[in-house]
């Protein structure tokens, strides 16, 4: 299995949910990976937006709304 095409979570490090999709030849699908309106990618909503208030306090910008994405 090869490792190095699978992202890990930006925020965590741990890697995100992959599923195999063939096994001959051996083909695996990211899933479930979330996304903000920062970019990023994520193991899940709790990290996206520990992400978002992240760059929130650092920016101290006025965002209005936190939103993820799941993609
Ligand atoms: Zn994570």
């Amino acid at each position: 299995m090869d490792n190095n095409n699978i992202r890990k979570c930006q925020l965590c490090k741990s890697f995100v949910r992959i599923k195999i999709t063939s096994t001959n030849p051996l083909t695996i699908e990211e899933y479930g990976i979330v996304t903000t309106q920062f970019g990023g990618h994520f193991c899940g909503s709790n990290c996206a937006l520990n992400y978002v208030l992240q760059i929130k306090k650092k920016k101290k910008a006025q965002i209005k709304k936190l939103k993820v994405e799941c993609v």
